[in-house]
Parts: C-alpha cells; sequence; structure tokens
C-alpha cells in the first residue's frame, strides 16, 4: 500500500479587506496541516463550517496553490512540478462539490457534460468519447436515454451522480468529496454513497471525503482528520476516532451525533461559545476557549500534533495526562438502555432518562 498524498505543514491565508482605512487582515483558513493518504483508501475531513475543509479541498486539486508548505501527489512534489506535469496531475485528481444543481451547466445535455473534460484534455475521438460516457453513466446507476437530457429533468440525486460521472471521465486516481451528500435527503445519501464505494473498488480510487456529518463519515471513512479552526487536531483510523475519541473538540462534536447503537451512552457535549474568527486565533491550543480542561499552557503554547496510542492528536491535555476520560463520573443526563432497570419503558434510537441519583429504582 503507497503512500497516494502527502502533506506536509500545509498552509493557506487569504488577504481580506477590512474597509477603506483599515489594514488588510490575513485569514488563517488552512494552517500547518500535516498528513499522508493511502492509496485506494478513504481520509474523511471533518468539522464545523469554516475549519478550512474546502480550502484544503481547492489545495490538493490545485485549484489554488498553498501558501506554504509542501504537497506531494502520486510522487509528485508540487513546488517542484513543471507545467506539464501540473496538467497531468490535474487529471489525476477530481472534485465533486455539494451542491449538485450549482456545478451542472443548465445549458448543456448530459452527454456534453460529461465529454467536455475529455474534449479539453485528451485527442480521443468523438465516438470514443460518446462510448465512454455512456459507458459512466452506467456505472453511476443512470440510463442511456439520460445522455442526451438536460440537468433539470435530474432530482438532486442524479445530479450528483452525473457530477461524480464527469469527475471519472479523465480516469483520476483522487477524488475529492466535498460534502457530496450533504445536500441530499438521508434516503438518497445511501444510495450515492453506496455508488462511490461500489466505484472505489473498481477504480480502485482514493476519497478524500469532506464532511461536517460524523454519521454519514462513520460509514465511508478508513481514516479520520478532525479540524478546528484551520488545523487538524485529531488523525486516526474510523474505529479510533469513534471508539475512543481524545481530542475535546472530537469528543464534542460526536456527542452531538446522533447514536447508530443504543447501547453506547453518549452525553451531550454543548460546544460553548462561538467558533472564533480565523483572523485572530486564539493563542495557544485554538480550542481552547471553549475547552473545559483548558489549563494556562492551553494558552500560551500551540499543541503540536503527537501520536497516543494508535492517534494523532494535538491536545495538551491528553499529552501530559490530565484529561482521563474513563476517570469521569458517567454521564448524568443519559444512561445506556441495557442498563436500564428492566421495566423501563424501551425507547428506541437512543438513551433515555436517568433516574434521579439516591431515588429508588
Ligand atoms: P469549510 O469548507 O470548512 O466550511 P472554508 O475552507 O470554506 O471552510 O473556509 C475556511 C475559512 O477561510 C473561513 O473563515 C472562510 O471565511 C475563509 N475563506 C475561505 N476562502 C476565502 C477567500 N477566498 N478569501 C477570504 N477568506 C476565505
Ligand atoms: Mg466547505
Amino acid at each position: 500500500m503507497s503512500t497516494i498524498i502527502e502533506a506536509q505543514d500545509l498552509s493557506r491565508f487569504y488577504e481580506v479587506s477590512r474597509g477603506l482605512f483599515a489594514e488588510p487582515a490575513t485569514v488563517r483558513a488552512l494552517s500547518e496541516a500535516s498528513f499522508s493518504v493511502t492509496e485506494g483508501t478513504t481520509l474523511a475531513v471533518v468539522g464545523e463550517s469554516g475549519c478550512g475543509k474546502s480550502t484544503l479541498a481547492r489545495l490538493l486539486t490545485m485549484i489554488e496553490p498553498p501558501s506554504a508548505g509542501e504537497l506531494v501527489i502520486d510522487g509528485h512534489k508540487l513546488g517542484a512540478a513543471s507545467r506539464s506535469e501540473l496538467a497531468e496531475l490535474r487529471k489525476t485528481v477530481q472534485i465533486v462539490f455539494q451542491d449538485p444543481y450549482g456545478s451542472l451547466n443548465p445549458r448543456q445535455k448530459i452527454g456534453s457534460i460529461l465529454e467536455e473534460p475529455l474534449k479539453i484534455n485528451t485527442r480521443m475521438p468523438a465516438k470514443e468519447r460518446r462510448e465512454k460516457a455512456f459507458d459512466m453513466l452506467i456505472r453511476v446507476g443512470l440510463r442511456p436515454e439520460h445522455y442526451a437530457r438536460y440537468p433539470h429533468m435530474f432530482s438532486g440525486g442524479q445530479r450528483q451522480r452525473i457530477a461524480i460521472a464527469r469527475a471519472l471521465m479523465l480516469d483520476p486516481k483522487i477524488l475529492i468529496l466535498d460534502e457530496p451528500v450533504s445536500a441530499l435527503d438521508v434516503s438518497i445519501q445511501a444510495q450515492v454513497l453506496n455508488i462511490l464505494a461500489d466505484l472505489q473498488e473498481e477504480f480502485g480510487l482514493t476519497y478524500i471525503f469532506i464532511s461536517h456529518d460524523l454519521s454519514v463519515v462513520r460509514f465511508v471513512a478508513d481514516e479520520v482528520m478532525v479540524m478546528y479552526l484551520g488545523r487538524p487536531v485529531e488523525f486516526a483510523a474510523v474505529t479510533e476516532v469513534f471508539d475512543k475519541p481524545l481530542h475535546p473538540y472530537t469528543v464534542a462534536l460526536l456527542s452531538a451525533t446522533p447514536v447508530a447503537d443504543p447501547r453506547r451512552t453518549r452525553q451531550n457535549i454543548k460546544l460553548e461559545g462561538e467558533l472564533p474568527s480565523p483572523i485572530s486565533p486564539p493563542s495557544g491550543c485554538p480550542f481552547h476557549p471553549r475547552c473545559r480542561y483548558a489549563r494556562e499552557k492551553c494558552s500560551d503554547v500551540l499543541p503540536p500534533m503527537t501520536l497516543h496510542g494508535e492517534t494523532w492528536v494535538a491536545c495538551h491535555g491528553i499529552t501530559d495526562g490530565w484529561i482521563d476520560y474513563s476517570a469521569e463520573p458517567p454521564p448524568a443526563s443519559t444512561v445506556a438502555v441495557d442498563e436500564l432497570p428492566g421495566d423501563a419503558p424501551e425507547e428506541p434510537g437512543g438513551a433515555v432518562k436517568a433516574p434521579e441519583p439516591g431515588s429508588p429504582v
């Protein structure tokens, strides 16, 4: 298994005007992100809106260059790549956006939408282009007669399949999926996710699956990178992140995710306070103003990503050992269904109120 993406201290800053008389400010959309992705696997990138996920997507797809740091894709260092190398690499990495309505030209027929990347980037004859477009339509679960139709004749889920088909026309190795199912009904989400899973297996694709929805991530990811305010704060295999989350931010994110397994207890930890602005991120650990475990060190020193067990985590409390989730009292407001007294009514799909402490059960 080889590494297909390697990011080292990848950063992206934007200069923004703050009005006529004010100095321009710098938005730190992505700061010092280091990670690698194994070919044929899915890395999920999760975090609240504004944490830099789409910025990372734009760097990985080479829509924008990084402000600092280095990116190696499929063995090519982007900083040192020639124009022709970059042109080849751009075919290797394709992107699917969240909005299936905005991403397809309404005046183009589906066939022409699918064939356009081939027209621009290859010298493939028209007949072969058409065959490839038909083939790709079938692979994403659409029908040959859809070739001659316009985008408005399709549902959101079908449009997203078309966008996926278009992204695959140049035989990419990597697909960047930026919230690919977030705009779709839950019932449709599963269909699109299944198609993505089939395509991944068939073509050996590598996915960067960007999502703010952890419940989706659980079913698609091999590894998960949790981001906060432009920085990765936790990186691990999906099972580690879901079973043993370490960063207090990850714990809070998970606690807000609906629990699929009713036997599991989950305390709903409210994230206090607003997401700070990436123009003036807090000193030290960017999460410290919202963290219930924060100590003085957290506002002074930026925690580096450190390996803890099998998880990379950027948290002083974990590294220095003052956060110990196992030592915490069981959640006060919820209790797992299988721990309930026998006569308690079962509430499908979640935890129910625990008896008051000390009250007779
Ligand atoms: P996400 O996709 O996680 O919601 P984004 O990557 O879109 O986050 O944005 C990260 C931060 O960078 C946000 O604060 C956003 O406002 C800012 N940002 C993104 N693109 C630009 C840009 N072109 N100019 C200025 N600020 C930007
Ligand atoms: Mg985004």
